[in-house]
């Protein structure tokens, strides 16, 4: 039962943040979408953060310390003004009408067919930047900041450097925004991408030996942030361009809690 209910978790996570909004995205209006995204995200915020305290993956792992405050400005206060600061730059951009490539764009496609699209091209563009954040000095400089934490949680899924979560978010969304999809596909974007990156960052057991393959998870995050396997695992959402570029690193995690991890450090 146990192992069943472990295997369970994250396919129940996608069925109830993300796949509502990819059911009735056609009854809704952009006002709608994306109060609905906004709550199918904090839901499995919520949820994920009950999670990791009834199940903890890591039990070394104390949540409630002073860190907890440092975290939570990073993900109550930084990252939605971040998220601000994109929206209005990105607004800028499409009002003045810069020469885009939505003429490229399939937008007759189903907008679900056209979310796992530009979610494909988001990725290779993401892969790109974390790629750079390891191994450019300038980029790392910044992107270090997120990797004193060898242990992931919900609430340090968003601290990092200024500049490196501006940065990594713009080059995250400019497809999005290159290719003039419409509002419909950039919620459904938004809140498969939230959910699961939240996903990646959480300290609860579960397993996704199967989704592994597909997405990248925590199983496969935890690797990124210790320091032998720092350079692996750059994907977001997806592993496929980590398994294009062989950077992709699976291992079994309770390994990681045999030994004690020092600090992932370059
Ligand atoms: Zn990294």
């Amino acid at each position: 039962m146990g192992r069943f209910f472990h295997h369970a978790i994250y396919p129940l996570f996608l069925l109830l943040f993300v796949v509502p909004i990819f059911l009735f995205y056609d009854r809704l209006n952009v006002t709608e979408l994306q109060q609905l995204s906004l709550i199918l995200i904090i839901g499995s915020m919520l949820t994920a953060f009950i999670l990791e305290i009834y199940l903890p993956f890591d039990r070394r792992f104390k949540m409630f310390t002073k860190q907890f405050i440092f975290d939570s400005y990073f993900t109550f206060i930084q990252l939605p003004l971040i998220s601000l600061v994109i929206d209005i730059v990105g607004t800028y951009l499409r009002n003045a009408q810069f020469p885009m490539l939505g003429f490229l764009w399939p937008h007759h496609w189903n907008p679900i067919a056209q979310t796992f699209a530009i979610l494909i091209i988001a990725e290779l563009f993401y892969y790109i930047y974390h790629y750079l954040g390891h191994t450019s000095d300038f980029v790392w400089r910044i992107h270090k900041y997120h990797h004193q934490y060898a242990t992931v949680y919900w609430n340090n899924s968003a601290t990092f450097h200024v500049l490196d979560i501006f940065l990594s978010a713009f080059f995250y969304l400019s497809p999005l925004l290159i290719f003039s999809v419409s509002p419909q596909v950039q919620y459904l974007f938004v809140t498969l991408s939230g959910v699961t990156g939240i996903l990646i960052h959480v300290n609860f057991r579960h397993s996704t030996v199967f989704i592994n393959k597909l997405f990248n998870t925590s199983e496969l995050h935890r690797w990124h942030h210790q320091s032998e396997s720092m350079y692996n695992n750059f994907g977001k959402v997806l592993c496929i361009w980590d398994w294009v570029f062989k950077t992709r690193f699976e291992k079994d995690n309770d390994e990681m809690l045999k030994v004690d991890h020092a600090h992932a450090q370059k």
